[in-house]
């Protein structure tokens, strides 16, 4: 398999550390607000990513963390904390707040047939975890106390500042000279914080743990960094999270993971996904414009149409969403399922027609198939070819098989359709019909057309 990295900004061939295995890490959710379909995006690229690595043979163990800690609105060390933002913005405690959009956040992701991780880690059981973290940090001349919080020293790290591509340090210090609050004790502008204490403007942080350096709580770069660590060991296959997290959250968790571990590097493979915009703004929480997926429920559209949406953009593409786009997915989705009933109805013994050269074309969809999933993720391509076999020549039973193998990779569920629904001697009398007309007794195609609507009420439209 072929994968874009972004620490690298290139295409590379995928090697995993231990042959067959893929130890994969995905950023999670920040539980202060509902889940959105920008985040549908995210997940379900991950999930696509995953489900192909299955398809390709590897076995995948899928971790991802759950930021229940309160937490600040910016990226840095800036601003309002989240979590108790969202429990005034509800009227709930921050506790209450983590749990219900926990479960509103995974619910969500049930809907679109987001497989859940292997490990579901919340940030709040690994307190201890993420203390040992910074604990080592110290022993090994990386990080540094003030009366105000433990940070991160970026200049003993070398190379931070170009991580992932990123402008020079001297760059970054003139952004965080803009900062409302800075810390006169930080030794460089572009240190992040390991620990917070509860002092000074988060003396009534509601969230606290006791620490060697103090009550308080993590910062958040450190949970990923500790979490990811203790379910996958020391290395990382691959590491997702969207476009967001690439200037400033994956360089800290890089910085502190090798500065722990003394391994380098932490991370095989980056893979970001791009954002989904709506008016060409990013989709999220804090700016409030966003749509969550009860809201395409009530519209009347299927959460699987918005799978479809997503499956026809490259996850590297930005997509910019209008319901005009989700009606035309949730429209190819019906037809496809609407095929793939019919196949379904169908009589296996038509496999024993199959030629010499249906087999080759057969091979030759599976192959290809294959080939743009393999390519990082060329999914629009991918599914180009579902429709290449549904307008092919070959048995409806073959369809049937290619497309649920397809359907491992997309996830669109299209094997969980159910041809109970359609009586059999409807089916029996349409197979008759077709072959009546192909025959060219349209007479006597017609006579089976009117029964079909005088006695079961079906309406046969020929295309
Ligand atoms: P958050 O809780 O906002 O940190 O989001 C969780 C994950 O979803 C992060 O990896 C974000 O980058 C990603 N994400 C948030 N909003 C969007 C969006 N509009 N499009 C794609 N990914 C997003
Ligand atoms: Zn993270």
């Amino acid at each position: 398999m072929k994968l874009y990295n972004s620490l690298t900004g290139k295409i590379e061939e995928f090697k995993p550390i231990e042959e067959g295995l893929v130890r994969m890490y995905a950023c999670g959710m920040t539980v202060y607000d509902f889940a959105h379909i920008g985040h549908g995006r995210k997940y379900i690229n991950d999930d696509v990513l995953r489900r192909a690595l299955v398809y390709l043979g590897y076995s995948v163990k899928h971790v991802q963390n759950v930021t229940d800690v309160g937490h600040l609105v910016s990226d840095g060390d800036e601003g309002e904390d989240k979590l108790e933002k969202g429990a005034r913005k509800y009227g709930k405690t921050v506790w209450e707040v983590a749990e219900f959009y926990t479960k509103h956040f995974y619910d969500s992701m049930d809907k679109l047939n987001v497989l859940r991780p292997d490990v579901i880690a919340k940030a709040t059981d690994h307190i201890k975890e993420q203390i040992d973290l910074i604990q080592k940090l110290f022993e090994n001349g990386f990080a540094y106390d003030t009366p105000e919080a433990v940070y991160f020293d970026v200049s003993h790290f070398e190379g931070y500042a170009t991580l992932f591509g990123r402008q020079e340090l001297e760059d970054k210090k003139a952004a965080v000279r803009e900062e409302v609050h800075t810390d006169p004790n930080k030794k460089n502008p572009a240190d992040f914080a390991l620990w917070f204490k509860r002092v000074g403007r988060f003396s009534d942080h509601v969230m606290h743990w006791d620490s060697p350096w103090g009550d308080g709580f993590p910062g958040w770069h450190i949970e990923c960094s500790a979490m990811s660590m203790k379910y996958l060991g020391d290395q990382l296959d691959i590491h997702t999270g969207g476009e967001d997290h690439i200037p400033v959250h994956h360089p800290n968790e890089i910085a502190q993971s090798e500065a722990a571990t003394g391994k380098h590097p932490f991370v095989g493979y980056w893979f970001h996904t791009t954002f989904l915009t709506v008016d060409g703004t990013k989709m999220s929480k804090s700016l409030g414009n966003f749509y969550t997926i009860e809201d395409v429920i009530e519209k009347g559209y299927d959460p699987l149409a918005l799978r479809y949406l997503f499956l026809t953009a490259h996850y590297r593409k930005r997509i910019n969403f209008t319901w005009d786009a989700l009606e035309a997915a949730q429209n190819a989705l019906n037809r496809l399922r609407e095929f793939v009933l019919v196949y379904k109805s169908k009589k296996t013994d038509e496999r024993t027609m199959l030629s010499a050269e249906k087999l080759d074309k057969v091979d030759h969809f599976r192959a290809e198939f294959g080939n743009y999933v393999s390519d990082d993720l060329k999914i629009p391509q991918a599914l180009a070819v579902l429709w290449d076999v549904v307008k092919s020549n070959i048995p409806d039973v073959d369809k049937l098989d290619l497309i649920l193998n397809f359907d491992e990779v997309l996830g669109l569920r299209l094997g969980e359709l159910e041809t109970e629904k359609i009586n059999p001697e409807v089916m029996e009398l349409e197979d008759e019909r077709s072959r009546l007309r192909a025959e060219g007794k349209y007479e006597e195609a017609d006579k089976i057309r009117d029964r079909l609507a005088s006695e079961f009420g079906i309406k046969v439209k020929d295309k």
